[in-house]
């Protein structure tokens, strides 16, 4: 029941390519629901309540996907005029279509990604607009852990936010994949969303739901945020069933995050010993590779299509680890793209 048309299928574009697993929808399937516009889903009700408590803030609220929940944030954080520093990098900035400035004429202040993934706090700091009719009002810094796989050291959160605070402005984390910065840390998630205002959670990620994330903040922001995400057409009605697939994802799938970054390092270990690859990099659960050549990565890509592995192409290939790979799936990878790049 929960099986992919194709069993075989190994796919490595993604970590949101996840599949419910029986259990899961066992879960969804036994949910209790009601209608949540009205706030009378129980299961929707106790779950955010859950990721309130889990991440130390006093509210949250479900959405059916990221980018919604990071468009009401922006939304609810900063009006008219108002402006965010970001990463240029970052989703919020480079894969949301400009939603905060289309929807909410939001200006964003993107900054340059710093190879660690954080950004330059000397950069932030002059990126801050005094109080001059001139200028956008800075209201808000986004923040993203982790960036390309990549959990940003809680100094650099501490610092960043410290500044942001004490210049007047709030702080949003894009926690998409927070969980695996909390897993590959041994890090709690309150400690890493407290250094934040308001955090989005993905869980159709590594925690493997099919839909659904989690914006948590104070109970004025995410009210704020309610309001906005009924106005996008975000408000859900049954919704318990995306609810109890999140419960049964934070039950079973937060600890073993840890399995996807140990096949992500299996897997990169077994391409860094290839001649053809030109450099390998790993971060918790995605590995990049660079094969050179932007037709090297298309070929190769081809090639794997009609073994039943998908992958990106192009010359820095991103892999994902997920709860649908093994270890005999890793190593299949392994060696079908051994066999490829030798040909
Ligand atoms: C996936 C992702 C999102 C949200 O994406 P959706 O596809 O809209 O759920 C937001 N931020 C980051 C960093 C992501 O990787």
């Amino acid at each position: 029941m929960s099986r992919p048309s194709n069993p075989q299928l190994i796919d490595l574009r993604s970590d949101t390519v996840t599949r419910p697993t029986s259990a899961m929808r066992e879960a969804m399937m036994a949910a209790e629901v009601g209608d949540d516009v009205f706030g009378d889903d129980p299961t929707v009700n106790s779950l955010e309540e859950r990721l309130a408590s889990l991440t130390g803030k006093e509210a949250a609220l479900l959405l059916p996907t990221g980018t919604q929940s990071n468009l009401v944030a922006l939304l609810a954080h900063c009006g008219r005029g108002d402006e965010y520093i970001v990463g240029q990098k970052y989703h919020t900035y480079l894969y949301e279509a400009g939603g905060g400035a289309v929807l909410g004429s939001i200006q964003p202040q993107p900054l340059p990604v710093q190879p660690d993934g954080t950004l330059s706090l000397s950069d932030i700091g002059d990126a801050i607009k005094p109080e001059d009719s001139h200028f956008a009002r800075s209201r808000l810094l986004a923040l993203e852990n982790t960036h390309s796989g990549k959990v940003m050291p809680e100094a650099f959160l501490r610092d960043a936010s410290e500044l942001a605070w004490s210049r007047g402005l709030a702080v949003h984390l894009d926690g998409a994949r927070l969980f695996n910065a909390a897993v590959a840390t041994d890090t709690p998630v309150d400690r890493l969303a407290g250094y934040a205002d308001t955090v989005s959670l993905c869980c159709s990620k590594g925690l493997g739901a099919p839909l659904g994330s989690v914006l948590v903040g104070p109970a004025s922001l995410i009210g704020e945020a309610r309001r906005w995400r009924k106005m996008v057409g975000g408000g859900m009605r049954q919704a318990g069933i995306v609810a109890a697939a999140i419960h049964h994802a934070l039950d079973h799938h937060v600890d073993r995050l840890a399995d996807d970054h140990r096949r992500a390092e299996r897997l990169a270990g077994g391409l860094e010993a290839m001649e053809a690859v030109e450099s390998v990099s790993v971060n918790t659960n995605m590995v990049y590779v660079d094969v050179g050549a932007a037709e090297v990565g298309d070929r190769l890509k081809e090639a794997l299509k009609a073994e039943d592995i998908l992958i990106a192409g192009g010359r820095h290939i991103r892999l994902v680890t997920h709860l649908d790979l093994d270890d005999a799936a890793i190593d299949r990878v392994v060696d079908r793209i051994r066999a490829h790049l030798n040909a």
